[in-house]
């Protein structure tokens, strides 16, 4: 088939639950590409020798390579060559925002009918769970021992890098699995915890370890894992584990409620299931304050746990929403109000619990500091909304429990560490931080690609 035949292809949708099966629980809503499926839109891919595609990739897959090979049925092998950059195909299939990533740059987006190179990725990433490849060869030893702190997507992109470097890690995690904003943060309807366990299975397969309930700061520190421990290197990636409040009136009610709070009940501690007890409240009008993913993992999950009505409240248009363009339709098609151009200005009690929200309406002016046109109130457009339960999904920040990890390492005034630039050292000799904790790593890939940066610059500092 030539370029022209293939350009006439149509794009392989996803096949998805039904609306009605989705809102009954937790099962993931993305059903995954059959094998025809999955060679049918790899079929579409022009194979660009520039493949501008991979611009897009934070980790710079190779997409025409792995393509090809799904093309020609060597699924196997189309898995092993996303692993050269990236270890967790199932889960950035999944998660990655594609549209704002590789799938923006792929030359077919032109005509608005861009490969849809995260199902392939997906299916390539299920493939190997479920025909897991034989290890081949590993590198020598090199007797050094290395401690990651956080086994986030920062810190096991760096563990696994740096085992396969043929040094000895061990992942230090504070929560009882390991996993961090992968298995706390996003669903089970969306990512479910067991696809995440299996790729965190090829990690320890490799001879990573995992220290699950332990603290570093507390149950350990860091002047003794350098010491006494033996670690020749620490690698901190501690995440954005603090939520951030709106600052308004109320905001202490009963019924209000962080959006890391309340997913890490319902994901993390399975509170949607009846064989566990851990306590969630579950509203029936709720309003979910945000744009985000965790703004529409919020809205979703309260509709699953059995809300009558969910509103999302949202400050700007749909346009300037950073949720993935699928999970905005999703929470649509399942019934989430989007209310635009609305934000909270205070919440409201009756006997001593939540049971309003107070909202004004805004327009958007001129654009602020991020580029997004800034959203400018309108006086006397004030409306309340009676609701039972508030989740706020604004963003999180480092937690201020960071400093007790290192103390005297230096952070910036939002409690980011500093780092090198280049080396991603802290001021600290041998310790080194990435991702969310030194600030700006919004998606699970951008997180990936700071783990792997962290453990080539951890590397060149062992062997220097
Ligand atoms: Fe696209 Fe994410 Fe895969 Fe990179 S890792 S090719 S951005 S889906
Ligand atoms: Fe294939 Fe699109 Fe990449 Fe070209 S830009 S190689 S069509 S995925």
């Amino acid at each position: 088939m030539d370029a022209k035949e293939r350009m006439k292809l149509e794009p392989v949708p996803m096949r998805e639950r039904d609306v009605s099966e989705r809102v009954a629980g937790f099962e993931e809503v993305n059903r995954g590409y059959s094998e025809q499926e999955a060679r049918a839109e790899a079929e579409r891919c022009l194979q660009c020798k520039k493949a501008p595609c991979r611009e897009g990739c934070p980790v710079d897959v190779d997409i025409p390579g792995f393509i090809c090979l799904v093309c020609e049925g060597r699924y196997a092998e189309a898995g092993l060559k996303i692993k050269e950059s990236n270890a967790f195909p199932a889960i950035c299939g999944r998660v990655c925002p594609q549209e704002r990533q590789c799938q923006a740059t792929c030359v077919l987006s032109k005509q608005g009918k861009p490969i849809n190179i995260g199902y392939l990725e997906r299916f390539v990433g299920d493939y190997l769970i479920e025909y897991p490849p034989e290890q081949v060869g590993s590198t020598a030893p090199t007797g050094k021992k290395v401690a990651v702190v956080g086994s986030g997507p920062a810190g096991l992109a760096a563990a696994g890098d740096l085992a396969k470097a043929g040094h000895q890690v061990t992942v230090f995690e504070a929560l009882h699995e390991p996993g961090g904003v992968l298995i706390y943060g996003i669903p089970e309807f969306r990512l479910p915890n067991l696809t995440v366990g299996h790729e965190i299975q090829a990690l320890l397969e490799m001879g990573v370890q995992v220290r699950t309930n332990t603290i570093i700061g507390r149950t350990l520190t860091v002047p003794e894992l350098l010491g006494v421990i033996g670690f020749k290197a620490v690698f901190l990636a501690l995440g954005a584990g603090a939520p951030i409040f709106l600052g308004i009136e109320g905001e202490n009610l009963p019924g209000v409620f962080s959006a890391n709070e309340f997913l890490t009940r319902v994901n993390l501690m399975r509170a949607f299931r009846d064989d566990y007890d851990t306590p969630v409240q579950r509203g029936r009008n709720v309003v979910v304050i945000g744009g985000g993913n965790v703004a529409m993992d919020s809205c979703r999950s309260a509709l699953r746990l059995g809300a009558d009505s969910v509103t999302l409240l949202y400050r700007r248009t749909r346009a300037e929403m950073p949720a993935r363009i699928e999970e905005v339709r999703h929470a649509e098609e399942e019934g989430v109000d989007f209310q635009l151009l609305v934000a909270p200005t205070r919440f409201l009690g009756r006997d001593g619990r939540l049971a309003a929200v107070e909202c004004l309406r805004m327009e958007l002016g001129e654009p602020d500091e991020s580029g997004r046109r800034r959203p400018v109130p309108l006086e006397g457009s004030e409306f309340t909304v009676e609701i039972d339960q508030a989740i706020v999904a604004v963003g999180a920040r480092v937690n201020p429990s960071a400093r007790l990890v290192m103390p005297g390492m230096s952070q910036d005034e939002r409690g980011h560490i500093i780092v090198d630039p280049e080396t991603l050292m802290t001021s600290v000799e041998g310790v080194f931080a990435g991702g969310d904790v030194i600030g700006g790593e919004e998606t699970v890939i951008e997180a990936l690609s700071h783990g792997r940066r962290a453990a080539r610059a951890i590397d060149e500092y062992l062997n220097s």
